[in-house]
């Protein structure tokens, strides 16, 4: 596999250096198609542990998983206008199926409100019914030519989950809820510190009443949207007529919600703990948590020693731990550990014939330090241990490194000083015009990513815009996005 040649530093091309870590760490590869991308067998471990975790947590919420046809009568996005405005251009449209022409084409999903609202109306008929709470793990297809793996291609994989419910109210706690519940993912399992707010207009979800997301910052300053959830309002039930008999026995229309995130996030990962000698993956998302290595020369220490290893990886997994034992002959040791280091698996124990007569085994971490001897007596209770306080450092090293890459109080002069030198999260007032917030996009090519939530704002409120100096009717965070 792995070349030897070095990696393409962080300082010196941040975009170079993401492709060739994902390339070598074999998470993904370039597809025959043009926008699209094959996910190899050591990035999709990483999506099976998002998801795996995922999953539960909206489980927990009373979510249930089903699943939705990939094609979708054309006609059924045209009616939500703003839905159809928003997703047209990057539509894929099959117009023949078996050798005809097809009477009506059908848009492979961009996402999949329509169809699924449309089998709402079919299901929901009294406030009994009520909420109605959906999940769905899929692919969708959005045509895209300017591709980066796992960030932005036309096909992606992700979770769309989608609610009725009988009042605002309700669907906004929802709409909430979810957005909490990405958050906690994102920090307790991706370790990955994120800002939670709301969308300006502009950066809305297209049919939605209102979108919340949350926002990391990449380690080039740039700002990742890694989630979205969306208060749908009324919009899709009134175009799919999607009504219930309420408790006084009238008609109403429900409210409802989507919420998703995707692989993408596997390239927020990467691009969050990654460092010049490949991926750093924390320990709760690791395919492998931990790698053993045997070292030997003659034949009688292979014996020994890999008889030692063998041990060592079944206490191991009996401990509840992802271990793996890189047997392979012909392979230098040295050679292994670049590998796994490169592909991001935070422990690696070394055995040698000597720690076998010792009973011990020399641990090196991933993040660094010197490596340390270990007692095979308890091991796996001392890895959880170490587990546990690398996923805490790596949380903590990126909300330092957030932090200090962030700029509150902004003024004209001052936003466009931070962009010039290394970018960040930029907190200032704003004016809430949508025109002044363009004219920063087109001027700047920063964007609003959110207007935070209260724990997120400046203990100072801005007065006036930080652009146009009017007053502030609330305080945005703006940065380069990907
Ligand atoms: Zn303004």
């Amino acid at each position: 596999m792995a070349d030897d040649k070095k990696l393409t530093t962080r300082a010196a091309d941040f975009s170079a250096w993401y492709n060739e870590v994902i390339m070598r760490a074999e998470l993904a590869d370039y597809s025959p198609v043009r926008g699209c991308m094959v996910i190899r067998p050591n990035g999709y471990a990483i999506w099976e542990q998002m998801q795996r975790r995922l999953d539960e947590m909206f489980k927990d919420h009373g979510v249930q998983n089903a699943y939705f046809p990939l094609l979708i009568p054309q006609s059924f996005l045209s009616k939500e206008a703003e839905h159809v405005e928003g997703f047209a251009p990057e539509l894929a449209v099959v117009t023949h199926g078996g050798g005809k022409e097809l009477e009506e084409p059908l848009v492979i999903r961009p996402t999949s409100e329509t169809i699924i609202y449309s089998m709402y109306a079919k299901w929901i008929q009294s406030y009994r019914d009520l909420p109605m709470l959906m999940n769905q793990w899929a692919n969708v297809v959005r045509w895209e030519m300017r591709t980066r793996l796992f960030l932005r291609t036309a096909e992606f994989l992700w979770q769309e989950g989608h609610t009725a419910h009988v009042d605002e109210a309700e669907a906004e706690a929802f709409t909430l809820k979810i957005l909490q519940t990405y958050r906690t993912f994102a920090e307790e399992w991706m370790a990955m510190p994120v800002l939670t707010g709301r969308k300006t207009d502009s950066e809305r979800f297209a049919g939605a009443l209102r979108t919340y997301c949350i926002e990391a910052l990449m380690q080039d300053n740039k700002a990742l949207q890694a989630g979205t959830s969306h208060n749908l309002g009324q919009n899709f039930a009134k175009a799919f007529q999607v009504t219930f008999q309420n408790d006084k026995g009238g008609l109403d229309y429900v409210w409802n919600t989507s919420w998703g995130v995707s692989t993408r996030l596997v390239g927020a990962l990467v691009m969050t703990h990654g460092d010049d000698n490949g991926v750093i993956t924390p320990p709760r998302l690791a395919q492998y948590q931990v790698v053993i290595v045997p070292i030997y020369k003659t034949d009688e220490e292979r014996a020994q020693v890999l008889a030692a290893a063998d041990l060592t990886l079944r206490e191991l997994k009996a401990g509840g731990i992802r271990a793996h034992l890189d047997a392979r002959d012909g392979v230098k040791p040295g050679a292994k550990y670049y590998e796994w280091e490169g592909r991001g698996v935070p422990f690696r124990l070394e055995i040698g014939p000597r720690d076998v007569a010792a009973g011990k085994v020399m641990l090196a971490r991933r993040t660094g330090g010197r490596k340390v001897p270990m007692d095979t007596q308890g091991l796996a209770h001392t890895l959880r241990i170490e587990m546990d306080s690398m996923q805490v450092e790596l949380l903590e090293a990126a909300r330092t490194r957030r932090e200090q890459n962030s700029i509150r109080g902004i003024t004209k002069g001052s936003f466009l000083d931070f962009l010039a030198r290394d970018g960040g999260f930029a907190y200032g007032g704003w004016c809430g015009d949508g025109k002044c917030e363009a004219e920063i996009k087109e001027e700047t090519k920063a964007t609003i990513r959110c207007l935070p939530d209260e724990e997120f704002q400046s203990p100072v409120r801005p007065e006036t815009c930080m652009w146009c100096g009017r007053p502030a009717t609330t305080e945005a965070v703006w940065a380069r996005a990907y």
